[in-house]
C-alpha cells in the first residue's frame, strides 16, 4: 500500500500543479493516471499546439507547459502510478484507499480528483471495419505532426480541432482533405477563412456535405469512400483523422456516490471545491459549479484553494497561513532549497 497525504487522480495540468501547491504546505502527493505519461489533454491531444492564455506566457506549446510543470513540482518528489485507472474507493480508518484496475492501492486522508473529462474516449465514426484500421491508418489524435509528412491525410469534422489541424497539417502532409457532414463549420470564423483561402490556392481540399461510407485497404488504410450529394467519391488516404470530440466517461466517479451535474462532479465553489463527500475534492475540467470555465488557469486556481482546505484535514488542529513564495522560498522534499532574496526586497520606510 502506498501512503501519502493527498492522492491525486489525474496527472493533467491541474493534477500536476496540485503537487506544487500541496508541497508549499508541506503535504506529499501521489498521482494516478490512466495514461502512460503525465500532461492530460495537453500531452495526449495537442502537445504541439501553442496556448496563448497561460498567464505570463504569451505563447507556449502545450507539451512545453507540461515539461515546465514537471520541472516546477520536481522538488516535491510526487509518486506516480501511470497507465492505471483509479477504480475503487474504500476507507481504512481515517484514510481513503484508492485501488486501480491493476490492483495498486494508495491511501491518503484527502482525495483530489483532477480527472479532466473522466476517462475520456474519442467519439468515433459509425462505419464498418473501423477496428481493422484503428492501428493502421485511423488516428483520433495527433501526437507528432511529422508522422504525416508526405502522406495523404483526410481530416473529418467541423469543430476547432478539425479546422486547426487542417491548417497545421496542410504545411506538412502531401495532401490534406477536410470533409464534414454539413456545409457549415462550428469552429472559429478566422480558421474557416484561412482554410478557404488555402483551398482557393489549391493547397488543400474541402468536401462538404460528405458522409464517410467505406474504408478500403489490405490491412493498412489505402482509401476511403465518401458520399457527396448521393454520389460515391473515392479518396486515396494514408491516414483518416476523425476529430469529433471526446466522450466523457464519469462512470467510475458516479459509482463512488459523488454528485454529478452537467456530466461533471458537483462541487462547493463558495468554499473549496469539495464534492458531496468530505475529504474528496474535484478540481479542473472535471468539476461543475455555476460560472465554471474549463480552462487550465481555472484548474490552477482551484488547486491552490483546495490545498489550503486539505491542509486542515491532513494536519488537524494546526493552523496554516498564506505565505508568499518570495518570502518563504521553497523547501523541496528532495532537499533542494530556493531561498528568498532578502537584499532584493524593497521595504517601506
Ligand atoms: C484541442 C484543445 C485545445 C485547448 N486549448 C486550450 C487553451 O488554449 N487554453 C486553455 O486554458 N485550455 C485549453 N484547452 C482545455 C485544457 O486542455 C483543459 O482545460 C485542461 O487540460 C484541463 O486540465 P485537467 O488537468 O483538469 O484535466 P485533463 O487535462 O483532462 O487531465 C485529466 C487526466 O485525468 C486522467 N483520468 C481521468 N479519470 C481517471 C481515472 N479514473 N483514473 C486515472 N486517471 C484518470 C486522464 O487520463 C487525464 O490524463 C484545450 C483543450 C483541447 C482539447
Amino acid at each position: 500500500m502506498i501512503k501519502t497525504d493527498i492522492v491525486v487522480i489525474g496527472a493533467g495540468p491541474t493534477g500536476l500543479f496540485t503537487v506544487f501547491e500541496a508541497g508549499l504546505l508541506g503535504m506529499r502527493c501521489h498521482l494516478i493516471d490512466s495514461l502512460t505519461k503525465p500532461g492530460g489533454q495537453c500531452s495526449e491531444i495537442y502537445p504541439n499546439k501553442p496556448i496563448y492564455d497561460i498567464p505570463a506566457y504569451p505563447e507556449i506549446l502545450a507539451g512545453d507547459l507540461v515539461e515546465k510543470l514537471l520541472e516546477q513540482i520536481k522538488p516535491f518528489s510526487p509518486g506516480y502510478t501511470l497507465g492505471e485507472t483509479a477504480e475503487k474507493l474504500s476507507k481504512s480508518g481515517d484514510d481513503f484507499v484508492i485501488t486501480t484496475d491493476k490492483g495498486t492501492k494508495v491511501s491518503a486522508k484527502v482525495v483530489a480528483i483532477a480527472g479532466g473529462l473522466g476517462n475520456f474516449e474519442p467519439r468515433k465514426p459509425n462505419i464498418e471495419d473501423l477496428n481493422v484500421y484503428e492501428e493502421n491508418g485511423i488516428n483520433y489524435s495527433i501526437v507528432d505532426p511529422n508522422k504525416y509528412k508526405g502522406k495523404n491525410v483526410v481530416i473529418s469534422g467541423g469543430g476547432d480541432s478539425a479546422l486547426d489541424w487542417t491548417l497545421v497539417l496542410s504545411k506538412i502532409a502531401k495532401k490534406v482533405t477536410l470533409i464534414h457532414r454539413r456545409n457549415q463549420f462550428r469552429g472559429a470564423v478566422d480558421s474557416v477563412n484561412k482554410i478557404q483561402k488555402l483551398k482557393d490556392q489549391n493547397v488543400l481540399d474541402i468536401i462538404t456535405p460528405a458522409i464517410l461510407k467505406k474504408l478500403n485497404g489490405q490491412k493498412q488504410l489505402e482509401s476511403i469512400d465518401i458520399s457527396v450529394e448521393n454520389e460515391i467519391v473515392n479518396i486515396p488516404t494514408d491516414y483518416l483523422i476523425p476529430l469529433y470530440g471526446l466522450v466523457p466517461k464519469m462512470d467510475v466517479f458516479k459509482s463512488w456516490g459523488l454528485e454529478i451535474e452537467k456530466n461533471a462532479l458537483k462541487v462547493n465553489n463558495a468554499l473549496d471545491y469539495q464534492t458531496n463527500k468530505e475529504g474528496i475534492f474535484a478540481i479542473g475540467d472535471i468539476n461543475y459549479y455555476p460560472g465554471k470555465l474549463k480552462l487550465i488557469l481555472s484548474g490552477f486556481h482551484e488547486a491552490a484553494i483546495m490545498c489550503h482546505s486539505a491542509f486542515k484535514i491532513v494536519n488537524p488542529g494546526k493552523k496554516n497561513f498564506l505565505k508568499y513564495t518570495t518570502v518563504s522560498g521553497i523547501s523541496g522534499f528532495d532537499g533542494t532549497k530556493k531561498e528568498p532574496k532578502k537584499s532584493q526586497v524593497n521595504s517601506f520606510k
